[in-house]
């Protein structure tokens, strides 16, 4: 047999802009892409308008969290030929969908990558908070053996209210029933499955009266922006721990701020923040933050804050690089997108 290396040697390459690319990104992508005819071309910075006036010579963009696709950004991104938008990620709050449909272009997500991932982070978020492992931690190296301040309660016993029982919601109330927790939850389509369980579905209302922890995992909506804020935290018991690892646009900060300096809240974990766009995944070590919010946040010893992590797992990170990779090549290919994503 005759191999025609020339032949081999110019196959199409598809080339794919890859924004808010780190380095994990990179390795994922690159090995995902192994054996399909797809040039990623990397970049470390988010997308931004000016970027999407230049972009002529991709078709296929691929963007994560940050990312902010509005009606401006798309209609250049369209003026440049742009028809595919993957996102690496399963949120698509960040971009306008309506915009990119009268625009004709397509978005695809990655809707499951590893629900054990962010409910597994979820725990350790409220394991760290309540019995206080990252002071515990910092203290023993400065050789201080002193337990004053580091005590927690049982999580045994413990009423946990989960807004939102989708994929990592279940995983999560699953979890939290294995430690012997009361689960009780909130969701607009409650999930037979779960209440096989014991799950126990209740109000709104009710599991903010009643959750000694309140965990988000639901998704950012114009419904349930700011569904944590001054009313609902007055309506919560004191003391109550919240954990966010959906959408920072889920609580009105300044008011988690208040119910901190007040006590009525006295534990917070966050792993996301309504204004991350340009803090999280950065080093920002050497600079003057200029977000008075966070940096108040951060002041707190009961506030423990990860930047957007929840999902940064190996298994998760090579599934997001799988399904990105089937999601570009059923568009290139013409089929029918499995995990495409519609306006309204
Ligand atoms: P999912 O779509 O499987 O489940 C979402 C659930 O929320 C569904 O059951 C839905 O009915 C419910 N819901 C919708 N509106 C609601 C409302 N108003 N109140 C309460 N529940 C409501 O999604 P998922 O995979 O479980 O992910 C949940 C969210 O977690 C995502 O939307 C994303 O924002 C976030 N997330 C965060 C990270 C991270 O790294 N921190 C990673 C992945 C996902």
């Amino acid at each position: 047999m005759v191999i025609d290396y020339n032949s081999l040697n110019n196959r199409y390459m598809q080339k794919i802009a890859v924004y808010s690319a780190k380095p994990y990104d990179k390795s994922f992508l690159t090995e995902a892409s192994k054996g399909h005819d797809l040039e990623f071309h990397f970049f470390e910075d988010s997308l931004s308008e000016d970027m999407a006036s230049m972009l002529r010579e991709f078709e296929v963009l691929c963007l994560f969290v940050n990312d902010v696709v509005n009606r401006s950004i798309i209609e250049k991104l369209s003026s440049n030929n742009v028809k595919l938008i993957a996102l690496r990620c399963a949120g698509f709050n960040n971009v306008d969908l309506k915009a990119a449909s009268e625009y004709g272009i397509k978005i695809a997500r990655v809707p499951a990558y590893s629900p054990y991932a962010v409910a597994e982070h979820t725990l350790a978020m409220i394991l760290t908070l309540n019995r206080k492992t990252h002071r515990a931690y910092n203290r023993v190296r400065e050789s201080n053996f002193s337990l004053n301040g580091l005590m927690g309660f049982d999580l045994n016993g413990k009423t946990v209210g989960v807004i939102g029982t989708g994929k990592i919601g279940q995983v999560f109330c699953k979890i939290m029933q294995g430690l012997n927790c009361r689960v009780i939850a909130y969701d607009p389509y409650p999930n037979e499955n779960m209440q096989e369980i014991g799950i126990e579905y209740h109000s709104l209302e009710a599991l903010f009266n009643q959750s000694d922890i309140l965990s988000l995992q639901c998704p950012l909506s114009s419904e349930t922006r700011h569904l944590i804020n001054s009313e609902s935290i007055s309506k919560m018991k004191d003391g109550v721990m919240i954990i966010n690892t959906s959408r920072g646009g889920l609580i009105d900060t300044e008011a988690l701020v208040k119910g901190l300096k007040s006590g009525k809240i006295g534990f917070l974990g966050i792993d996301v923040y309504e204004q991350e766009e340009n803090i999280f995944f950065n080093d920002l070590s050497d600079q003057i933050i200029q977000d008075d919010l966070i940096m108040r946040l951060i002041t707190f010893p009961n506030v423990l804050i990860t930047s957007h992590q929840a999902f940064f797992t190996e298994n998760a990170m090579k599934n997001i690089a799988e399904t990105t990779v089937m999601n570009i090549n059923q568009f290139l290919k013409g089929d029918e997108l499995e995990n495409e994503v519609k306006a309204g």
